[in-house]
């Protein structure tokens, strides 16, 4: 017998897997170029250049020291590199103590979930739409309770009213992902400081430390001359998880850290995430990839296409009459559907070749996540077949 909850999960492809699935099948019957795949957020600008070069100094070097184990909490070198960068752009003072080097962000979150939960009791609130990998991770992973707060479609920022109606004396984290996937929403300095104040007073009622988990991947994908505010100033018990797949676009090289807060307890909170990682079995985060991180902690790839599809993508479909609140981060548009049902549409969407990914899968129904990080070509010539459906509609 096997175990049946984590057998379920395999079996169960995600909507994303399906439609990449049937992306490959169509793709050998029309061909690669007819296929408009919008469901991936797969970066689709290269890393920069320097990445190669670290990467063709380090082939250059002792290969056991490039490719040997480090310490499960990440090179020093690596630590203090991204201390040091975190310092020069937030005035901040971490000393690479605070680091704990992950394979990406969603080894990051895992790993505070299980750190954090102490009783089948303890409760993480998630506001919608989001990264539906959350609930895998705090319901299977760390055996606690994931509970959701609605969508607020008019904008996409946080409901404080339904937050507030969802904190409770078992509340052990709130998560939050701004820049967000799905929706693009930015959060606000005052924004971050009206959560800080309720988890303030939250946690005072409570008598226990209410923990914001700060998912961070597009952190520097944010438009406008806009930058996102550095969450955790404002909010000391807020552990960072950051991840360098969209930033410096190496998604599949799995790179990424939580940053533990440096509150009363500190040395407890960093072994507990020590301690997840350990049972987790990630031993220690790859070593190439952090030595490149040592080398390139201030660089990023250039994003300024994003920028670019973003305004096409957002100006064409909202002229064709499809509602949608402007992304201000992120590479995502998160449209209305044109019908109700979201699954019904993005299946009718198939029809074009379009392939889009259902709201209902981030909780929020009536929605359509569209991935823009493609070349700007494939949207140019993706832009009428939203028409052509946008008039099945009229
Ligand atoms: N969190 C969010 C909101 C994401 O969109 C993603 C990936 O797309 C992740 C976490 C996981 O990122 P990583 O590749 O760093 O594990």
């Amino acid at each position: 017998m096997l175990n049946q909850t984590v057998l379920a999960l395999g079996k169960k492809r995600s909507t994303i897997r399906e439609i990449f699935e049937y992306g490959n099948r169509r793709a050998a019957e029309v061909g690669r170029e007819n296929i408009f795949d919008f469901s991936l957020g797969n970066p689709n600008v290269p890393a920069p250049d320097a990445v190669r070069r670290a990467l063709l100094e380090l082939v250059g070097q002792d290969p056991v020291a490039v490719h040997g184990y480090t310490s499960a909490q990440g090179a020093p070198a690596c630590r203090k590199a991204i201390a040091d960068n975190l310092n020069a752009r937030f005035g901040t003072q971490y000393t690479g103590d605070q680091l704990y080097l992950t394979a990406g962000a969603a080894a990051s979150i895992s790993i505070c979930f299980k750190a954090l939960t102490a009783s089948p009791a303890d409760e993480f609130i998630v506001f919608a739409p989001y990264f539906p990998e959350y609930v895998v991770f705090i319901e299977q992973g760390a055996g606690a309770k994931c509970v959701l707060v609605p969508p607020q479609p008019a904008d996409f920022q946080i409901d404080f009213a339904a937050l507030e109606a969802r904190l409770s004396a078992n509340t052990k984290g709130v998560v939050i992902n701004s820049p967000n996937n799905p929706s693009g929403a930015v959060y606000s300095e005052q924004t971050i400081d009206r959560l800080a104040a309720l988890l303030t007073r939250k946690s005072e009622e409570y008598g226990h430390p209410i923990y914001l988990i700060s998912d961070e991947p597009y952190r520097e994908i944010v438009y406008d001359g806009r930058e996102a505010p550095f969450i955790a100033r404002s909010y000391p018990h807020t552990l960072v998880c950051y991840s360098y797949s969209k930033s410096l676009s190496l998604p599949g090289e799995r790179i990424g850290y939580v940053l533990v807060p440096d509150v009363p307890g500190f040395d407890d909170l960093y072994a507990a995430v020590c301690g997840a990682g350990r049972v987790l079995g990630y031993v220690c985060a790859p070593s190439m990839f952090q030595q490149v991180v040592a080398r390139c902690a201030g660089e990023t790839a250039d994003l300024s296409v994003y920028a670019e599809n973003r305004k096409l993508l957002f100006e064409g479909l909202t002229g064709m009459g499809y509602a949608c609140v402007k992304p201000e981060g992120a590479f995502y548009l998160f449209p209305q559907t044109l019908e109700p049902d979201d699954r019904a549409f993005c299946e009718r969407a198939k029809k074009y070749d379009l392939l889009l990914v259902p709201g209902t899968d981030f909780g929020a129904p009536g929605h359509m996540r569209i991935s823009y990080c493609v070349q700007t070509e494939t949207i140019r010539r993706a832009l009428p077949l939203f028409e052509k459906l946008a008039a099945e509609y009229r």
